[in-house]
């Protein structure tokens, strides 16, 4: 049976900078955006509302279709697939890399905010059948990308790995958070 793995994480997280290391890898809003599997557009964010009923549908096509177990990278992957790794990165940095990639102050705060309290982390483990994650903070893409193939190699050959573990991140606890201004006013 083909397996479908998600790369997800808050955006600025790193998914796809890692993932174009890896190759192989299906960007998903891309999929979404390119095959026209939204609802609608959500003016506010200037974003795709993705229609997740067709978008699995498509993903799973994909997985059936193609030679061995599938990879995902998105904020929403973790929602199609059966396990999820999860990249993680100390709220401040995110906002300095929200903030580079000229974001507004409002979605810059809602994506920190996000990060501080595990929104995806919390979701994937509610969606997945196996979480993985990964701390970024301090490490290259390429450590990242090394990391994400440690797992991919441990997910295909069907044996438990250590030091990913779930909810081994926590951000409220750290230095971190208490850096993070989520008053924008914006
Ligand atoms: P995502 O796909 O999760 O939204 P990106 O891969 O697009 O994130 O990366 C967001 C920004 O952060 C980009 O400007 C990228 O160059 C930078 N970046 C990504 N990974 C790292 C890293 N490990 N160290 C430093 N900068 C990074
Ligand atoms: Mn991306």
């Amino acid at each position: 049976m083909t397996m479908i793995t998600g790369i997800t994480g808050t955006p600025g997280t790193g998914k796809t900078s890692a993932s174009a290391l890896i190759g192989g890898v299906l960007d998903l809003n891309e999929l979404i955006r390119g095959e026209g599997l939204y609802l609608g557009i959500d003016e506010e964010r200037d974003s795709l509302i993705a229609d997740m009923d067709a978008v699995y549908d498509r993903v799973c096509e994909i997985a059936r279709g193609g030679g061995g177990n599938l990879v995902l990278e998105g904020h929403l992957s973790h929602h199609v697939s059966d396990s999820a790794i999860v990249l993680r990165l100390a709220p401040d940095e995110l906002e300095r890399r929200l903030m580079a990639r000229g974001y507004s102050g409002a979605k810059i705060s809602e994506n920190a905010l996000a990060e501080a309290i595990d929104v995806i982390l919390v979701e994937a483990v509610e969606w997945c059948d196996r979480v993985y994650e990964i701390d970024t903070t301090g490490k290259t893409v390429g450590e990242v990308a090394d990391a994400i193939l440690e797992i991919l190699d441990a997910i295909d050959r069907g044996i438990e790995i250590d030091g990913y573990e779930p909810g081994s991140v926590d951000w409220l606890e750290s230095e971190a958070s208490c850096l993070v201004n989520f008053d924008y006013g914006r």
